[in-house]
């Protein structure tokens, strides 16, 4: 830290220090949710409400609704005993130490968390962002649950086309066979730039789900990219152009523009270096606490880890305002669970997968007790949205898997897949 940044906290030994925190997600809620009352913090998020995107993918197919993935964010953040401001940050000077929003705040501060995330990468494909409809948070994927439910009233030929071949566009695959999957006009065709599904993941887990597929109208395009999207046809590399009634968007995310524009990365483009306690590579006052952080030789974006960097950056803080030593982040190795509708669920460590029906209950548990974790049940509107989604979970997933008997057969059967 520079001794004039180490002046400016010490400086402020006589009133609370001013946290600003940018983003109430995984990373930036929990970095509030840990921070003691003795600072004055300020959370600032452009949406009201939180959200569990990790199966916002269950919105396609009703399985989950709206409701059950929000946590309204001036409530948990309130109860932490902080300020939640409704607000998009349009940029942060590190020097003057203020941050500016697009609603005319100007906000000083002393120490800055940014923990906002990726937006969404569309690569700059033509069409991309007036044709395509974009997978990347629940309002997104509740507008793909209405326009597939309003397309397939009719009985007639219904092209879908999906591109990308990552965890959201298989995930989001399964949903559509899920529900979809005997409409007798129902056509996917599903787009990867690589040579492979889940290229980053077990090669057996791309053999598995084409084998499941088999029964359904449903064709895989691998190292094909699109490079043009239209009102109802979708362009590939390899010369094919697609019919398609609805363009499902899954191209990951990339760095937010607002991380560059700060000075906080060397290049547009970039993910913002961190050194191993989570600090600014750039500025000792500014920590970045989940996706849009790049630690240190983590190249995966999840949210546990979005989780457990908000906790440590709290903890920093708390060590940085006693002027004693920062600590390390440490990344937990935990397994990724991939569900596939209700055809199949797998759970992955490492290079090797595990794969049963019956795992889905593992990625259920996990929504639940990250939940009830963001937002355990003390007042009676936690208490009634806990109550609500736990009930959907019981109706719309747990109940029609246990009432069908085809499902019960195949509950039966775990396999590893290596
Ligand atoms: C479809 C999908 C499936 C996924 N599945 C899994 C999974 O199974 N398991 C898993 O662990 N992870 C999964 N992930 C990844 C996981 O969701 C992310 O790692 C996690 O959301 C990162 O948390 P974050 O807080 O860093 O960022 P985000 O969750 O992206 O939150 C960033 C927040 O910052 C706010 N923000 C951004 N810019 C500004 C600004 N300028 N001003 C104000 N506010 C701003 C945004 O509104 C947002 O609320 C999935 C992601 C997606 C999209």
């Amino acid at each position: 830290m520079s001794k004039s940044e180490k002046k400016t906290i010490s400086a402020n030994k006589g009133r609370p220090l001013q946290i600003v925190v940018i983003g109430a997600n995984f990373a930036g809620l929990t970095t509030a949710n840990h921070l003691s009352r003795n600072f004055s913090v300020t959370v600032i998020d452009s949406r009201q409400q939180f959200e569990f995107l990790p199966n916002i993918h269950e919105l396609l197919s009703g399985v989950k609704k709206p409701d059950s993935l929000w946590i309204d964010r001036k409530r948990l953040i309130g109860r932490a005993g902080h300020r939640f401001i409704k607000d998009t940050v349009t940029s942060i000077d590190p020097v003057k130490k203020k941050v500016y929003t697009s609603g005319r705040k100007r906000m000083p501060y002393d120490i800055c968390v940014v923990a906002v995330g990726g937006v969404n990468n569309t690569s700059g494909i033509a069409g991309t962002a007036k044709f395509s409809l974009p997978f990347k948070s629940v309002e997104d994927c509740q507008n793909i649950f209405r326009k597939l439910k309003s397309l397939t009233q009719s009985k007639h030929r219904l092209p879908i086309v999906i591109v990308g071949g990552g965890l959201e566009g298989v995930e989001a695959l399964g949903e559509i066979l899920r529900r979809y999957r005997r409409h007798p006009g129902l056509e996917i065709h599903l787009i990867e730039n690589r040579n492979r599904l889940l290229a980053n993941r077990p090669r057996s887990l791309d053999r598995d789900i084409r084998k499941i597929c088999e029964p359904y109208n449903v064709h895989f395009h691998t190292k094909t990219r699109v490079t043009k999207i239209a009102a109802n046809r979708v362009w590939l590399s390899s010369r094919i152009a697609l019919d398609s009634d609805a363009t499902i968007w899954t191209g990951g995310a990339v760095p937010p523009p607002l991380i560059h524009k700060s000075g906080l990365t060397e290049q547009p483009g970039d993910w913002a270096p961190v050194n191993k306690g989570l600090q600014s590579n750039y500025f000792d006052s500014i920590f970045i606490a989940g996706d849009a952080a790049e630690w240190p030789g983590l190249e995966r974006k999840q949210a546990y880890d979005a989780m457990d960097m908000g906790e440590c950056v709290a903890q920093n803080i708390e060590l940085l305002s006693a002027g004693e030593e920062l600590q390390d982040f440490h990344p937990a190795s935990k397994p990724t669970v991939v569900s596939f509708g209700d055809l199949q669920t797998y759970v992955i460590m490492g290079n090797i997968a595990v794969a049963g029906p019956l795992l889905a209950g593992a990625k259920e548990g996990i929504f639940q007790a990250t939940m009830t974790k963001l937002d355990p049940p003390k007042g009676l509107t936690s208490a009634i949205d806990l109550y609500n989604r736990t009930s959907d979970s019981l109706f719309n997933l747990a109940i029609p898997t246990l009432t069908s008997f085809s499902s019960l057969r195949r509950l039966a059967g775990f396999r590893f897949l290596i």
